[in-house]
């Protein structure tokens, strides 16, 4: 089974919810953290790190000894990624390539009628694949000044071992990057306070999750702050509330340690363990 845990706004514990469900179910567990422009499960989790593979996306070099600056190659770029300034009076044109932009599709070098486009790797980041006790762990890191964490995100769900129960620790918000991560999941745990902000921002993920037709139940943290809002939304939408956790200063305190909610106070593990029932029995929204 795949589970994601998402939210539609970050600083909601999303990944606190992903790391203590990983380490109190008594399965084998497989973690990914696909949070590539922020990950930070490793802090909690603290696996032992036995291999990096680094991720690469093909970028158009432009041969301008064959580049007729006709601008089809500028024209098929869905992401405006190429600038091409024709020639006037006899004079060469100019062509530009914004490589931070490009997603690597290929589409430039497919329609150039000069062939003048050549792909030449490019790398965006990294991943890391360890373990910690029984948990196979995996990881990405995309580079700073990159904006492409998808690439990333696909290199980490390649090594997805559909044996295992898989947990994802899915980036914040409704982007490119969360789609990528939770994509054909079983389940989508969507993390959420109950203030406007995160109500506000629970309202399009769940929107994007129905478009995407996965299963999806609602986490609220720091359940005894905010108001009562996010409460009347899920009960008219129908939407499962699986867990609520209310503000603790002793939880708050092992968060800022970089400890797991269920190493420090053991406790709370039946909580998670009723989490994961909750989920591998949802109905579909
Ligand atoms: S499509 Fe090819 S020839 Fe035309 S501007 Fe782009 S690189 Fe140059
Ligand atoms: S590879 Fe795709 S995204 Fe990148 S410049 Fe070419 S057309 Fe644009």
């Amino acid at each position: 089974m795949v589970i994601s845990v998402a939210s539609g706004k970050g600083g909601t514990g999303k990944t606190t919810i992903a790391v203590n469900l990983a380490l109190s179910i008594n399965k084998e567990v497989q973690f990914l953290d696909c949070d590539a422009e922020e990950p930070n499960a490793h802090i909690f989790l603290k696996p032992k790190i036995k291999e990096t593979k680094k991720v690469y996306i093909p970028i158009p070099e432009i041969d301008e000894e064959k580049c007729t600056y006709c601008g089809r190659c500028r024209e098929v770029c869905a992401y405006n990624v190429i600038a091409v300034i024709g020639g006037t009076d006899g004079k060469k044109g100019n062509i530009l390539v914004f490589s931070n932009l490009c997603h690597g599709c290929g589409s430039c070098s497919y329609f150039c009628p000069e062939s003048a486009i050549k792909e030449v790797n490019k790398e965006i980041g990294e991943i890391e694949i360890g373990t910690v006790e029984s948990i196979q762990f995996i990881h990405g890191r995309l580079n700073i000044g990159e904006a492409m964490a998808p690439p990333v995100i696909r290199e980490i769900k390649k090594h997805l071992n559909p044996t295992r129960t898989v947990i994802i620790d899915a980036p914040p918000g409704t982007s490119c990057p969360v789609v990528e991560t939770i994509k054909k999941s079983d389940f989508c745990v969507l993390v959420t306070e109950p203030t406007p902000f995160g109500l506000n921002d629970l309202t399009l993920a769940v929107e994007v999750l129905r478009k995407l037709k996965i299963r999806f139940g609602v986490v609220i943290n720091r359940s005894d702050l905010g108001d009562e809002k996010t409460d009347k939304y899920c009960k008219e939408q129908n939407i499962p509330i699986l867990m609520r956790i209310p503000f603790k200063k002793e939880i708050a305190v092992a968060y800022s340690k970089g400890e797991s909610i269920v190493k420090t106070f053991p406790e709370y593990k039946k909580d998670f363990e009723e989490l994961f029932n909750k989920i591998k029995d949802g109905k579909p929204n």
